[in-house]
């Protein structure tokens, strides 16, 4: 029993269960995982400026930052617990090693610091408290913004040393008992290692949340009137169900007949077209002339676009896929953009922009801005964007989970030519380069973005197509 198991219970019971009785081979690579790890180290090192070591003789030196430390006491009842603080801090005061003593830190990704933050530092408070007998009034959380490294101070409070306290002996007891159910709110899963495993069995049971557009708020009042599983849903009449659910807004309304047209489809495999004849016809002389497929690869954290890939199509249906692919890399974030991406896209200005969700158009029109250029050409750059994302999501109803790039690409019969690939990994392949330099990294990068692009491509051959077919 330890914090690690706290932290995966917080995130979710079941990935706790799994963590410690789970058969280890079914568990997949996580890229959060690793990325976490890797900024994990980085933020340390530089919050204790290099002054970093290992274990409890580091402790005893008096050491700015300590990691890898394992401190194993007992809770109540005899309970062992054992603790692996991510990093101590040493601050001044009175503890066995003499005039210091140490707190714990973590570290975290992105901006929000959360439940499982805060418990793990009180967690920890409890028992660093015993193992150096000097209090611990506060735990830090340390991040990276932009290249800035930031701290916030969590004062660990009686109520909050209980909570950890009593979440603890929750989760030992939850650990005695079969697994838990798969968690309703499924988002939390897309960066568990444990997904592909809770995947099968959340599809061979028919799982509501596994339909596009069912959270666990609408699960949970499909299982009020009854419905408990996709077949039920795909079977149920629309109106009976509004009136059931006492649903009065038209939005919902449409939202009822969406998610069970998309159960229709998730049980049969077969996709239901929405659109009309013109849209079709509008877009058919669009692409015509020729359009870019342009994808970005950036780093949230830093706000860095570090990858602008660009692939030419003269003709959407050229038998030898003479397609011309430019990367334009970004590999210093002086100026937050790179204009040469602009320059290629003005190029031919007369070229769609094809896309796959809303970042890249958001991206260069924000670049556009920067440089002043006028309100005329603004829009027009504007006007060129076709977002796939959004013409699949409104022209089709598809026998798949989700609309992400990978999902859609996948189920059109595209393959990534690198395997089990995702944006997460390109992400980790980019932290790597920063930290090695070695370009092999890039290289993968590269590859990525341009299977991204060669993905949109097929997306758009299949809805040319088949839509034509359906109508
Ligand atoms: S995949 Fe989802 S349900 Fe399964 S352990 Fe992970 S978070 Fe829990």
């Amino acid at each position: 029993m330890n914090n690690l198991l706290l932290k995966s219970y917080l995130r979710c019971k079941r990935k706790a269960w799994l963590d410690l009785w789970g058969e280890k081979s079914l568990k997949t690579w996580s890229a959060q995982q690793s990325i976490h790890l890797i900024t994990e180290f980085s933020n340390f090192n530089e919050f204790t400026k290099g002054d970093l070591f290992n274990g409890r003789k580091a402790c005893e030196k008096g050491v700015k930052g300590v990691i890898g430390i394992k401190i194993i006491d007992k809770v109540k009842n005899n309970l062992k617990i054992e603790l692996n603080p991510s990093l101590l801090i040493r601050t001044n005061g009175d503890s066995i090693w003499g005039k210091y003593k140490y707190l714990p830190a973590v570290s975290k990704l992105g901006h929000r610091t959360t439940r499982e933050h805060q418990l793990d530092l009180a967690l920890c408070s409890i028992f660093i408290e015993r193992f150096q007998k000097a209090k611990v009034e506060y735990g830090l959380v340390i991040s990276k913004q932009n290249y800035k490294l930031y701290t916030e101070k969590i004062f660990i409070s009686k109520k909050l040393r209980d909570k950890a306290i009593n979440l603890f002996f929750e989760l030992n007891e939850s650990l005695k008992y079969k697994i838990p159910n798969i968690t309703e709110n499924r988002k939390k899963c897309s960066i568990c290692s444990w997904k592909q495993f809770c995947d099968k069995e959340a599809t061979s049971n028919g799982f509501l949340t596994d339909i596009d557009g069912i959270g666990r708020k609408t699960a949970q009042s499909l299982k009020n009137i009854g419905i408990h599983n996709v077949k039920q849903l795909a079977a149920s009449d629309k109106t009976k169900l509004k009136s059931k659910l006492s649903i009065n807004d038209e939005n919902d309304f449409k939202k009822i007949n969406q998610i069970i047209n998309q159960s229709k489809s998730y049980l049969s495999g077969l996709p239901i077209y929405l659109k009309s004849h013109n849209d079709l016809l509008d877009l058919f002389k669009k692409l015509n002339q020729g359009f870019y497929v342009f994808d970005i690869e950036s780093n949230p954290d830093e706000d860095h676009d570090f990858l602008y890939g660009l692939l030419s199509v003269e003709n959407v249906y050229d038998q030898n896929n003479n397609f011309f692919y430019k990367p334009i890399l970004n590999l210093i974030n002086k100026n937050k953009y790179n204009l040469e991406i602009l320059k290629q896209l003005i190029l031919r200005n007369n070229w769609p922009i094809l896309h796959f969700g809303e970042t890249e158009k958001i991206t260069m029109i924000k670049m556009a801005k920067i440089i002043n250029l006028n309100k005329f050409d603004i829009d027009s750059l504007e006007s060129r964007f076709i977002d796939l994302h959004l013409l699949i999501r409104n022209s089709w109803i598809l026998p798949i989970k989700n609309y992400s790039l990978k999902t859609v690409a996948n189920w059109v019969g595209f393959d990534w030519s690198q395997k089990n690939i995702s944006g997460s990994k390109a992400l980790y392949w980019w932290i790597q380069y920063r930290n090695t330099n070695e370009n092999s990294f890039l290289e993968k990068i590269i590859n990525y973005n341009k299977d991204d692009c060669l993905a949109t491509l097929e997306i758009i051959k299949w809805h040319l197509d088949n839509a034509q077919k359906f109508l």
